[in-house]
């Protein structure tokens, strides 16, 4: 069997979703497919959740109807009998209503994966729906009682032994040749629907594709495939066809885009490949991830990870922060769930380089106990891996530099942002 996953941006039309219509005609082979929310509407349902969270029913009804006119009026140009898609998300939306309407917003990870995984529920039920309709039979699936995860909101880890029983169990496919389940959620053993952190729909294919032994994964998206940088960042960029696990975990953890970094490890683990196709040239052959390749990556392979922020912590004692203050700082920073890209110390501080979130003042307060804290907010962090001069002058000349790292083949230069 094979894993197929679109993205938000593949579905986020009629034609989007016409266009699955067609690649998945194609296939003749059992397949799961992953789908994420449509268009921008995670974005839109963290809005109705702060809304929530504030006690302003109002303002998150209001928002919610918004999201429900989004998706009325794609299924209004796919269908032929809209009632059909209407009628299908009707029940999704009430749930939603009377949950805003009724529910005490108190823990807002929890309600964040609560309120904000119906984005996904609703896509595949109008894609399930639909498909079915157009002589695609396929068994429409509620992750949410497959996919059991620990009660880590709004970053889940998934349980694979149970997930794995549910799973083949779900997905037999005796009745069906294809289903369809959602990407990004699923839920902690007592049934609370969580989430498994943004962009996390790559994620749910790999391990979907590791749960049931698939031939292979691919990821569907709106670019050629794995460029050596972001188009809309840099110039000349080129494709790379071939890549290694090892070069795509590398990437991803330096902030590539292109697929979410907890992805590669379930399907390296199973050694099953993974390739980056383009959504609208589904006849080009786009990238492939897999244990060894024939064309080792020749091309220098930059990476901008945004929103970085630059904290320096001295033990307060003045002690040698490597000897005795180091995991305590970890420790800190690991409970509060900063995202760590960059570390270096000296004889009397660390300093990291982490993803600004709303997580970052927790910490910071909790490591002024210890440590006397410093920090700077509005920085990128810049990867180059395959470096060499001309390049380095290329993208950081003109460019005020925090800190940066060599080793043999990669650069990285912490800039304050433009
Ligand atoms: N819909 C979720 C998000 O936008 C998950 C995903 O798209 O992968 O973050
Ligand atoms: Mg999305």
């Amino acid at each position: 069997m094979k894993v197929y996953k679109f993205g938000g941006a593949s579905v986020r039309s009629a034609e989007g979703i016409h266009n699955i219509v067609r690649i998945v005609s194609t296939v003749d082979t059992q397949l799961f497919i992953v789908i994420s929310a449509m268009g921008k509407t995670t974005n839109a349902m963290e809005v109705v959740l702060d809304n929530f969270m504030k006690a302003d029913r109002g303002a998150a009804l209001t928002k919610l109807s918004e999201v429900e006119s989004y998706h009325q009026e794609i299924i209004k140009e796919l269908f032929e009998y809209p009632q059909n898609g209407f009628d299908a998300i009707q029940p999704l939306f009430d749930e939603l209503r009377e949950l805003v309407a009724t529910g005490v917003g108190d823990d807002y990870d929890r309600w964040y994966d609560r309120l904000v995984s119906y984005g996904e529920i609703i896509s595949t039920t109008i894609v399930s729906v639909f498909l079915n309709e157009s002589g695609i039979k396929n068994t429409w699936l509620d992750m949410r009682h497959l996919l059991v995860t620990d009660s880590n909101f709004r970053e889940a880890n998934v349980h694979m032994d149970e997930s794995q029983k549910r799973l083949n169990k779900a997905a037999d496919f005796n009745t069906s040749r294809i289903y369809i389940g959602q990407g990004f959620i699923g839920a902690n053993l007592k049934g609370n629907p969580t989430t498994l952190g943004r962009e996390g729909s790559d994620y749910t294919a790999a391990v979907v594709g590791n749960l049931l032994d698939a031939e292979s994964v691919s990821i569907w998206k709106d670019v050629p495939g794995i460029l050596n940088a972001d188009p809309r960042i840099f110039k000349n960029t080129v494709h790379i066809p071939e890549l290694t696990y090892m070069d795509a975990v590398e990437l991803a953890y330096s902030g590539a885009q292109i697929i979410h970094p907890k992805t590669i490890k379930p399907l390296e683990n199973k050694q099953i490949p993974l390739y980056v196709r383009p959504f609208n040239h589904p006849e080009e052959t786009g990238s492939v991830i897999k244990s060894t390749t024939e064309r080792p990556i020749n091309v220098p392979v930059l990476i901008l990870r945004k929103n970085q922020v630059l904290v320096t912590v001295r033990p307060r004692d003045f002690s040698f922060v490597l000897e005795e203050s180091l995991s305590k700082a970890f420790a800190v920073m690991h409970k509060h769930r900063l995202k760590i890209s960059m570390i270096q110390s000296s004889a009397v501080t660390i300093s990291v380089c982490v993803d600004n979130s709303r997580y970052l003042a927790g910490a910071l307060d909790e490591l002024a106990n210890d440590f006397r804290v410093t920090y700077n907010e509005h920085l990128e962090l810049l990867t180059i891996r395959g470096t060499n001069d001309q390049i380095i002058s290329d993208t950081t000349s003109e460019r005020e530099i925090l800190l940066s790292q060599h080793t043999r083949r990669t650069a990285r230069y912490l800039l304050k942002e433009l």
